[in-house]
């Protein structure tokens, strides 16, 4: 099992309608090829975790990265792993509001050291942990 994670800046044009379309397209892949994850974006950046299959992985990953829709698109963390982390998900997003509540800047605070969502400065470590905190916040998952 292995595991990729990255950060991009998405095209400022891109609107939400755009990103479910985009993630409907991105489960119906990954369903067929057994890639699963988790995808924020917000605040013009996107975030994600995708895991599965070495194989599998590298090849959505190379689709992904010369995607029009983002660029600037930066490993922050590929490694083995023994067991997925977010199994649940083909692929599930999660939007990252302009403004954050109490509880969001808590679990930011906790898991990234950080007041702000700056992907480009965390390490895997932080983004799983963050992650693991968000999807589990009622309401969050599968909103823009
Ligand atoms: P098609 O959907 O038929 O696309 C053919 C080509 O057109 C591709 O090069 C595609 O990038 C491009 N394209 C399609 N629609 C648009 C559009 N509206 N605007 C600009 N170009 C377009 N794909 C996955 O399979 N799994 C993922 O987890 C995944 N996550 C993504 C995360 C992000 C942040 C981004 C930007 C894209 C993601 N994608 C993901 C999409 C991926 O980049 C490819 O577009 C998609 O995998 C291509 O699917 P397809 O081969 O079935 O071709």
């Amino acid at each position: 099992m292995f595991r990729l994670i990255y950060a991009s800046l998405s095209d400022p044009a891109l609107d939400g309608s755009e990103v479910y379309s985009l993630l409907a397209k991105s489960k119906s892949n990954n369903q067929n090829s057994g890639v699963t994850g988790v995808l924020i974006y917000g605040q013009g950046y996107f975030l994600q975790v995708l895991e599965g299959n070495r194989d599998q992985v590298n090849s959505v990953f190379q689709r992904i990265f010369i995607d029009q829709r983002h660029h600037d698109v930066r490993i922050i963390a590929a490694e083995d792993l023994d067991a997925r982390d977010f199994d649940t998900w083909s692929m599930e997003i999660i939007g990252w509001p302009d403004e954050l509540d109490s509880s969001m800047k808590q679990i930011l605070k906790e898991t990234t050291g950080h007041d702000e969502l700056k992907p480009f400065e965390l390490d895997g470590t932080q983004v799983i942990s963050l992650l693991k905190k968000l999807v589990r916040q009622e309401g969050l998952l599968g909103r823009l």
